[in-house]
């Protein structure tokens, strides 16, 4: 991706020095934990956290930060700066307002302002009750060892699939998935699970076509650079729900996925990148079998 002259958002706060027990202990266990809470972005973190252990947030010892954090942490005021450019301009041009949304960029382990404490463990994930974007960095060289070679337009990828999520939000599919917790059986659930986020592949696919556009209109050439797509395209092949079961040693179980196959993850991040049109994106009313 070609950065130069990205604006860097204001949105973005970072804290230091929190320490996970699992990021410290590293381990198998810590990256199946990992890989577990990437694909439970959308359900409630404050349960999540509940189940993964109730660590205390430890301010304070702050090292300095390295040349790498260092280059991480512009990189995604960067991203979520061109991600507020974009969602902004097509909110306006939809006769709406763009609400923009926090990110909270940390190290290890945080408290959130709702209660309960963000764990790097988890991956980075969204709070629709605090309209946030909790992200540890350290994910990211995660997916280099781990999920499918990483790259800074598959990291950035990550940045808009949740943002995405905060689409949903503003949007109200949030609510309505959430509000069929308990009401439906667990299978048409996931199934709701698989369909929002689908979507919220297709919005960083959105994203990342009027992203490339505003900086192809300002420098005369794209954004993206040979690769970067395939960059984008690996990670979300890693991190699909039947390639993480295969690697997890299980039987594929389509009944359990909530973040739909690799192929499908892919396709819709695609569709997003190709039109740039969100009206492209109705992951809700097609039959489940076509998504
Ligand atoms: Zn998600």
């Amino acid at each position: 991706m070609r950065l130069d002259n990205q604006r860097e958002s204001t949105n973005v706060e970072r804290r230091r020095g929190g320490r996970s027990k699992a990021a410290m202990g590293g381990g198998v266990g810590a990256i199946v934990m990992a890989l577990v809470a990437i694909f439970l972005f959308n359900e409630d973190p404050q349960k999540v956290l509940s189940q993964m252990g109730q660590g205390q947030s430890q301010q304070g010892d702050a090292k300095p930060l390295t040349p790498r954090q260092e280059a991480m942490d512009k990189f995604v005021r960067q991203i979520k700066g061109s991600t507020e450019d974009v969602w902004t301009k097509i909110f306006r041009e939809a006769g709406s307002e763009y609400r923009i949304p926090k990110l909270v960029n940390y190290d290890g382990m945080t408290r959130m302002k709702t209660g309960g404490v963000a764990d790097s463990r988890m991956g980075p994930f969204y709070l629709p009750a605090e309209e946030t974007v909790y992200l540890d960095t350290s994910f990211f060289d995660q997916m280099d060892r781990e999920l499918g070679g990483g790259g800074d337009f598959a990291y950035a990828y990550v940045i808009a699939h949740e943002v995405g999520h905060h689409i949903q939000k503003l949007t109200g599919k949030t609510d309505f998935v959430h509000s069929k917790k308990g009401r439906i059986s667990e299978i048409e659930y996931n199934r709701l699970s698989v369909r929002l986020e689908l979507q919220a592949d297709f919005y960083a696919g959105v994203w990342a076509h009027h992203d490339n556009e505003n900086y192809r209109r300002e420098h005369g050439e794209n954004r993206l650079e040979p690769g970067d797509v395939q960059e984008a395209m690996n990670s979300a092949k890693a991190i699909g729900d039947d390639t993480l079961q295969k690697n997890a040693g299980q039987r594929v179980q389509p009944e359990t996925f909530n973040h739909g196959t690799s192929e499908q993850r892919m396709r819709w991040f695609n569709r997003g990148l190709r039109t740039g049109d969100i009206n492209q994106g109705d992951t809700f009313s097609m039959p489940y079998n076509q998504l």
